[in-house]
């Protein structure tokens, strides 16, 4: 059993896709361990995307993913990491296979509809920035 973090960015929330996002995860067999809807500050975007603080795009990233609330989950299952990267899609919607939640949704390289963490360390960052023990329930 794995853990991952996941993010409705945005631009998910705005399109009305909450649901839609879910549902993915839910008929694809992933429990949602944990849920939230917040609304983050600067400061709070730079350090959860720290280790992108170099990259061109950090300054534009930061402000998009404060510009309205997003769905913070954690996501449980065998694999689940790998496989919510899979149903998200490549990060540019472009490039994303059909019928990922990427290509369906997103309309640009930036807001691209959601987050996943990319591997166990980054899961373990990432749900631990969001969510105490308390908030994380075994299912
Ligand atoms: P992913 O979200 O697929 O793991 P990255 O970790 O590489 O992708 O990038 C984090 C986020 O930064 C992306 O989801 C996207 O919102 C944004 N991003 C990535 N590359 C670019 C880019 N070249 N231009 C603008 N925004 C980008
Ligand atoms: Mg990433």
């Amino acid at each position: 059993m794995e853990r991952t973090l996941s993010i409705i960015k945005p631009d998910g929330v705005e399109k009305n896709v909450i649901g839609e996002v879910i549902k993915r995860f839910e008929t694809n067999g992933i429990k949602i361990a944990a849920m939230k809807m917040i609304h983050l500050s600067k400061s709070q975007a730079q350090g959860f995307y720290a280790v992108h603080k170099e990259r061109p795009f950090f300054d534009s990233l930061t402000d998009f993913m404060t510009s309205g609330p997003i769905v913070v989950m954690v996501l449980e299952g065998d694999d689940v990491i790998a496989k919510n990267r899979k149903l998200m899609g490549a990060t540019n919607f472009k490039e994303a296979e059909e019928g990922t939640i990427r290509k369906e949704y997103a309309t640009d390289i930036e807001k691209n509809v959601v987050h996943g963490s990319d591997a166990p360390e980054t899961a373990a960052f990432e749900i631990g920035y969001f969510f105490n023990a308390l908030e994380l329930h075994a299912r």
